[in-house]
């Protein structure tokens, strides 16, 4: 196995796309996007990837790995001979779809590459149908792919690219056969490409069962110290939960995302954090989609200011704007810990990371220690003692639902519409507006959340009454 290990080496300074052989449009198209650099994974792996390696790369959330693999598989495909010719799985329908857009949006230059999204939770009628229009790319997961296979109602013998996105979190959930299943349906003559935010041993054996050669291109993390402040506390675990409120009370930050080892203390900590006044939800396994989503929207859209998780659960998601993370349990994993904290300080911006520690974890955070190369920095607990009387910390937004949503062909133009033209609030006092299949979320400052809400409810959007609720 040949190894690419970028740890410690200076990033490669701002890399163009230009360097890569690709055709004139799929420049132009990437200039359009914005992509003006391409970002240190793409930059390590596009070359191995377009000369037709067989490729495992490592590297975190938000850090492009999308556009490493679709560039790659865009290559290889032929858009006049109409098959299956790239299939791309993913752990879960959210992420799947997050990635049949931006291949849609990378592959906009070319015409007409039709890709197709095939997940559990959606009829399988509705992809029949769309399955016998043909489709040049398929996204999906696992389970539902190994479905369509057993029912012969997709092919791959035109298969040309196969794409593992997040091996780790497919095989944390535990997809392993599957995956084995749908890859001895793939023609043996294909690329393969593996991403995955981690590299526990799991995903080494996975790759090492039908992979050929490949190349490994890994992307250690390294914060820049002085984006990301880290601090480690001594608690006991009798005072942990409440040494969490007295953190955010303390540095208020807007977002914070808590990580729990358990979902016993996911539960926990939402339950204290609420009774005191907070608004923290939590993600977990158990929530339908709809659900996920909307604790996804509220979080984003900074009406929420705590996300309490376990690391499976918060595995994949991407959350631009993140002041804090918060350690509630240390991990014994020290890989997992870098990539726990390096969710904040994103893009430029300056992030806090603090982790909770009683004296049993202090051989995990002893091999964080020596992964991160430095003494961790130690604060007492008691440095927060004044936090206690502090106000409750609020988010500054309020999210409204809206019932109606695509299928009443509302958009979210209809929404800011209703409030700045009609309602005549300020457009700065409006915040994302998310429109799903039968809800529309729209986050309002909180000065004017009751105006709104009454507002909302007694006009109308896309001229229609509609049902309003704060969340
Ligand atoms: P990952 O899969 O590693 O979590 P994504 O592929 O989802 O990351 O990319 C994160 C974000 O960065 C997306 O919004 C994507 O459009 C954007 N992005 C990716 N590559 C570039 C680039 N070279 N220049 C600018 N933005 C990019
Ligand atoms: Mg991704």
């Amino acid at each position: 196995m040949t190894r690419t290990d970028t740890t410690g080496a200076p990033a490669p300074a701002a890399a163009s796309f230009a360097s890569l052989p690709l055709p004139p449009a799929m420049q132009a198209n990437l200039q359009q996007l914005g992509y003006l650099a391409m970002t240190p994974i793409q930059a390590a792996s596009l070359p191995l990837a377009l000369a037709g390696a067989d490729l495992i790369a490592q590297a975190k959330t938000g850090s492009g790995k999308t556009a490493a693999f679709t560039l790659p598989l865009l290559a290889n495909l032929n858009p006049r001979r109409f098959a299956v010719q790239a299939l791309v799985l993913c752990p879960t329908r959210e992420l799947a779809e997050q990635v049949t857009q931006e291949i849609r949006r990378l592959a906009r230059a070319e015409d007409n590459i039709k890709t197709l999204t095939l997940c559990g939770g959606a009829p399988i009628r509705n992809q029949l149908a769309s399955l016998a229009h043909g489709a040049h790319i398929v996204v999906g997961t696992p389970g539902r792919i190994l479905d369509h296979l057993s029912r012969d109602t997709l092919a791959l013998d035109a298969l040309n690219t196969l794409v593992l996105d997040e091996a780790d979190r497919m095989l944390d959930m535990g997809f392993a056969e599957d995956i084995a299943q749908v890859v001895e349906r793939c023609p043996k003559a294909r690329q393969t490409l593996l991403f995955s935010a981690t590299y526990p041993e799991g995903v080494a054996k996975l790759a090492g069962r039908f992979m050929r050669d490949p190349k490994e291109v890994k992307l250690t993390e390294r914060h820049a110290e002085t984006k990301i402040r880290q601090q480690f506390y001594e608690v006991k675990d009798s005072e942990r939960l409440h040494a969490v409120s007295l953190l955010l009370k303390h540095f208020r930050p807007i977002s914070t995302l808590a990580f729990c080892n358990t979902k016993q203390q996911c539960r926990d900590l939402v339950a204290v954090l609420q009774a005191q006044g907070f608004t923290a939800l939590e993600l977990h396994g158990d929530l339908d989609q709809r659900e996920r989503d909307q604790v996804l929207v509220r979080f984003a859209n900074r009406s929420c200011s705590v996300l309490v998780a376990t690391d499976v659960a918060a595995r994949g998601l991407d959350i631009a704007q993140l002041e804090a993370v918060i350690n509630v349990d240390i991990t014994p994993d020290p890989e997992v810990h870098v990539h726990r904290v390096g969710r904040t300080g994103r893009a430029d911006a300056e992030g806090w990371a603090f982790s909770l520690a009683s004296l049993d974890e202090m051989g995990s955070v002893g091999r964080i220690d020596e992964m991160q190369g430095r003494p961790s920095e130690w604060h007492p607990l008691s440095e927060l003692a004044d936090a206690a009387d502090a106000p409750p910390l609020l988010p500054p937004m309020v999210t409204l639902q809206i019932l109606g949503g695509r299928k009443e062909k509302i958009r979210p133009g209809d929404v800011l519409g209703a409030l700045t033209k009609d309602l005549g609030f300020d457009g700065s006092k409006i915040g994302k507006i998310n429109v799903n299949d039968f809800s529309t979320y729209v986050a309002v400052d909180r000065s004017i959340a009751d105006a709104a809400l009454r507002g909302l409810s007694a006009g109308k959007v896309k001229g229609r009454s509609v049902k309003v609720r704060p969340l």
